[in-house]
């Protein structure tokens, strides 16, 4: 029986997605894919993210490449339910769930993302029940970026000697919050010396946030006194006033962290935890799952009172992190401290073998190309390219001219 199956994903053509003129990552692995499936290149106007996973808005079809049928999907079944009539095969005898539990995308981005969380499980749970429009699954949604071009993100609040001293500088939040909202900050950075860990700290900090969004949100705001750039906060102030004009959002680098990652660098987002990613190319893999809580830098639904009532007001410095090595010489993992997933990028130069994992596996090609090889099973792959391969499945790698860069998304298996 075939381990390895060839597969397609869905794109996604959100607004803040790279124009197709540029000719986006996410677009050329589509193209790529639909040229495995023998169907012709995409023509859209946007390419935001591709989707390589079962989550039921866009599920990956399998591509039956022994009898592809021109420019018809008919002889293709979805990845999930190859997953689902077969299990134990396909995620091996350690899952705990029946489907594979994440979620592997690349994002190609224009414009930033809206600000947004994602809610932790017990959250999910009440938001999908009372809200299920929005909230469509009842699922948490954990998440990671790890940066394939140089990447740009906001992630958490400020620490707060950091979000004290832009208050400071920006007169606006103090005029739109009221003073005793303010003094509140000001007294729990006198109290604390700006250490954050304290939770009066993170209550001043809410305060504040909350009385902010909602002030904006009843068009409270406004970009009035930032004349001349003098930070790089500044900058990206403006940047998001020209995108944005009057949203709540546009002020958001006064309390959140503003981090520049370079390719191979990655954050991870815990839930409840505010950010928006602003530029760049990214590997992303999340739990799977799709709900997203959303305050400001959209047009989409904004839901700032459960966003402010949710997040967990932390103030720390972000973490970037650049993987460990995984034990295959090339291969860097990036290990999450949630179950859902981890992934693995590897840059391969020469002939590899790649031990079995006790999960089912999405596997991408980024970069040049080879032969996947299982047992008699023998698969050619070239960028762009995706494969599920079966828990248990040792894979010996035949190495193109030109090398390859695969990026493989597996349930975590850290902990086992
Ligand atoms: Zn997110």
């Amino acid at each position: 029986m075939s381990r390895i199956k060839r597969i397609r994903g869905a794109v996604q053509d959100y607004a803040w997605g790279k124009m197709s003129s540029e000719n986006p990552l996410v677009k050329r692995i589509y193209d790529s894919q639909c040229a495995a499936s023998s169907l012709p290149p995409s023509d859209l106007e946007k390419y935001a993210e591709i989707w390589l996973g079962t989550h039921p808005n866009a599920p990956s079809i399998l591509i039956d490449s022994d009898s592809p049928t021109e420019g018809s999907t008919s002889n293709s079944t979805s990845l999930n339910d190859y997953i689902t009539s077969s299990p134990t095969s396909t995620l091996g005898t350690h899952s705990s769930t029946s489907n594979i539990p994440y979620l592997l995308k690349i994002l190609s981005i224009n414009k930033v993302l809206s600000i947004q969380s994602h809610p932790d499980s017990t959250l999910a749970a009440q938001l999908h029940a009372s809200n299920p429009d929005v909230y469509k699954t009842p699922c948490h949604k954990p998440e990671m970026a790890i940066a394939l071009t140089d990447f740009k993100a906001m992630i958490g609040f400020r620490p707060l000697s950091l979000l004290w001293s832009n208050l400071q500088s920006y007169s606006e939040v103090e005029s739109l919050v009221g003073e005793s909202v303010y003094n509140g900050v000001k007294d729990a950075f006198e109290r604390t010396g700006g250490m954050d860990f304290d939770n009066g700290s993170k209550g001043a900090v809410k305060e504040l946030f909350t009385a902010f969004m909602r002030k904006y949100d009843e068009g409270g705001g406004g970009v009035k006194t930032l004349e001349e750039i003098k930070s790089p906060t500044d900058e990206i102030i403006l940047k998001f006033n020209e995108m944005f004009p009057g949203d709540c959002g546009v002020l958001s680098p006064i309390f959140l962290n503003v981090i520049d990652c370079t390719p191979g660098q990655s954050i991870f987002v815990s839930s409840n935890t505010p950010h928006a990613y602003i530029s760049g190319e990214i590997v992303e893999c999340m739990a799977r799952s799709d709900n997203v809580i959303r305050c400001g830098l959209t047009p989409k639904f904004k839901d700032v009172e459960v966003l402010c009532g949710s997040l967990s007001y932390d103030c720390f410095e972000p973490v970037v992190s650049g993987g460990v090595e995984s034990g295959t010489k090339g291969e860097r993992v990036y290990r999450p401290p949630v179950e859902d997933f981890e992934v693995r990028v590897a840059d391969f130069k020469e002939d590899t073998v790649v031990e079995e994992v006790d999960a089912g596996v999405i596997l991408l090609c980024l970069e040049g190309g080879g032969v996947v090889k299982s047992g008699e099973e023998k698969v050619d792959i070239k960028f762009g390219e995706a494969l599920f391969i079966n828990a248990g499945t040792k894979l010996e790698v035949e190495v193109g001219e030109q090398g390859c860069k695969f990026v493989r998304a597996l349930r975590n298996v850290g902990s086992d």
